[in-house]
């Protein structure tokens, strides 16, 4: 943001505090534990704690667990692993669940005021009586019931006295406000659900409504950052905190963040978990945290990614090269080079003597000075892409073909002499002669080729499995496909290749290293890697579709 200039909010929140509205910035990340956190979540993160960080103040960290129906624990354990993750730590670990009993307390003080009244209308009822944007609607008629009458059926409702849909509480605002959000907002349902924190201790439990603004409150969140859907929402929430005189908190809206070729609702991505369409959560196609952490992204490259898109007050829908730049910006800096070949094609150096194997050296890293060198075992039987081989090669073709001579990075240049076939004419191996007096770092033979190939020695290789990924869909815009989304899952976002050839110094590669293959893209070792399956997994092909 330095090179852009200060965000709407960044603005917003240096007023404020010059003017003296508040002592220090306070804000929040909030998440539902009703999923694991996707991309359009960092952007959250960055934003809440990133401004909190720029201004000194802190961010809670505040699981929005109002409905028992759809969250579980296990969710909750995600979500904090993965702001830890992307390099964040929260000063307070909150849930709206604790507050229930001061949610009660700000209702009854509602009823008290008159603000308030139990509704035994049903569902459709309410719904007919909201009237329509240009039509005003009706008052319910439990409307005029008593401050006692409310207080004692609301009393009732809480010890479970009512089914499920019975009754509601709603605030008692304007039926005819233009706002349909002030058309007397539900604050109340009746729920016999077991809740993932509070057990069964409570039947009925606030709307979203009712209990964020308030949960805002009651931390002294400053600024409460949220997107663009709740705009129709602030009126109430500032009327909220205005009748129960609260912490005056206030709430901002930015963009939510969509971006090409996948989908960013839980909703949507619990349906490709639920019905395999992925292998779970934390599947590396998916938009999820957990995903990417898996697929190789760096939490730098995903920070810089949300820095980069800035903060809006339109919806946009962001191209995923943008982050698939970002990460390759990041990970040229820092990935470790290797060499596997991943289809392979035998090469016999028949003027290499048999039976030997010599060390060669590779640097680690040519963008770090001091990353290092690698050792890289070369001898007479060596694998190189089936692909950098034609029979009949065209004119400008710079890889092997009969007669031709290329370079074997960090070795020999080698000319192909001979091309041996099976009776059906399959090439079974390349023959070549290589020049000893070619090899890298101490050239003594004058020869220029223009091409490189990456190789490996096929007598120290190691065979790993490698898992490459295209995009999750095939359309551009998912969410403005029409029917279901999921006929527009790409049947080829996933390529296994069972046997790659390594080489052998990738044997002791860990978790958290990032490795480019050279010409092949950037990798990461897969979590279901173990000693005798080596998995890795694409990160982002080399090639950068992004223009700068
Ligand atoms: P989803 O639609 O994926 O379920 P949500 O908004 O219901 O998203 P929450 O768990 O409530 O999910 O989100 C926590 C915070 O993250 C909220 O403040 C929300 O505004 C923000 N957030 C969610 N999705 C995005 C997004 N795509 N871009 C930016 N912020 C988002
Ligand atoms: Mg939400
Ligand atoms: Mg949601």
């Amino acid at each position: 943001s330095d090179t852009k200039g200060p965000n709407f909010l960044e603005e917003i929140v240096a007023k404020d505090l010059e003017a003296g509205k508040y002592k220090s910035l306070v804000t929040r990340f909030p998440p539902e534990p009703n999923g694991y956190l996707h991309i359009g979540h960092a952007k959250s993160i960055c934003l809440n704690f990133g401004l909190a960080q720029e201004f000194g103040g802190y961010t809670n960290l505040r699981f929005d667990d109002t409905n028992p129906v759809t969250e579980e624990t296990q969710y909750v354990e995600s979500i904090k692993q993965d702001v830890r993750w992307l390099g964040f730590q929260w000063e307070n670990e909150l849930y709206a669940s604790d507050y229930f009993d001061q949610l009660y307390a700000f209702a009854i003080k509602l009823i008290e005021k008159g603000l308030a009244y139990v509704d035994d209308s049903t569902a459709e009822e309410i719904a007919a009586q909201k009237g329509t944007p240009t039509r005003p609607g009706t008052n319910s008629p439990y409307r005029s019931r008593s401050v006692e009458e409310n207080l004692r059926i609301f009393e009732e409702m809480r010890t479970g006295k009512y089914p499920d849909g019975a009754k509601v509480l709603r605030a008692k605002i304007d039926m005819a406000h233009p706002n349909m959000h002030m058309r007397d907002p539900l604050m109340y349902r009746i729920k016999h659900a077991h809740h993932h924190r509070t057990g069964d201790a409570w039947c009925i439990y606030p709307m979203y409504d009712f209990a964020h603004g308030q949960s805002d409150a009651i931390e002294h969140i400053t600024h409460s950052v949220c997107t663009l859907e709740f705009i129709p929402h602030r009126e109430l929430y500032d009327w909220f905190i205005e009748k129960l005189e609260l912490f005056p908190s206030r709430q901002y809206e930015f963009a939510r963040l969509n971006m090409t070729y996948t989908v960013m609702s839980k909703r949507k991505l619990l349906q490709l978990v639920n019905e395999k369409h992925v292998s779970g959560w934390d599947d590396p196609r998916m938009p999820t945290i957990s995903g990417l952490r898996r697929r190789g992204y760096t939490p730098e490259s995903i920070r810089d990614f949300c820095d980069r898109i800035g903060v809006a007050k339109r919806e946009n829908l962001i191209d995923v090269g943008l982050l698939e730049f970002c990460v390759r910006e990041d990970l040229n800096k820092t990935a470790l080079r290797r060499m596997v070949v991943l289809d392979p094609l035998k090469v016999v150096i028949t003027n290499y003597p048999e039976g030997k194997v010599e060390m060669l050296t590779g640097e680690e890293n040519p963008e770090d000075p001091n990353s290092g060198s690698r050792e890289i075992p070369f001898s007479r039987e060596l694998y190189i892409e089936q692909e950098d081989f034609m029979e009949n090669a065209p004119k400008k073709y710079f890889r092997l073909a009969p007669g031709q001579m290329v370079r074997l990075k960090h070795a020999y240049i080698i000319k192909c002499e001979d091309v041996v076939k099976d009776a059906q004419g399959t090439i079974l191996e390349v023959h070549c002669t290589y020049i000893p007096e070619s090899k890298s770092g101490e050239d003594t033979s004058g020869i220029n080729v223009k091409g490189t190939l990456h190789w490996v020695s096929a007598g120290q290789a190691l065979p790993i499995e490698v898992r490459l990924y295209d995009r999750l869909f095939t359309l551009e815009d998912v969410s403005e496909a029409e029917g279901d989304f999921k006929e527009h899952l790409n049947p080829d976002s996933l390529q296994v290749i069972p046997t790659a050839w390594a080489e052998p110094a990738l044997k002791t590669a860990g978790l958290d290293e990032r490795y480019q293959f050279l010409r092949k893209g950037y990798f990461t070792l897969d979590k279901d890697s173990t000693a005798d399956k080596i998995i890795f997994n694409r990160t982002v092909g080399l090639r950068d579709m992004w223009a700068k």
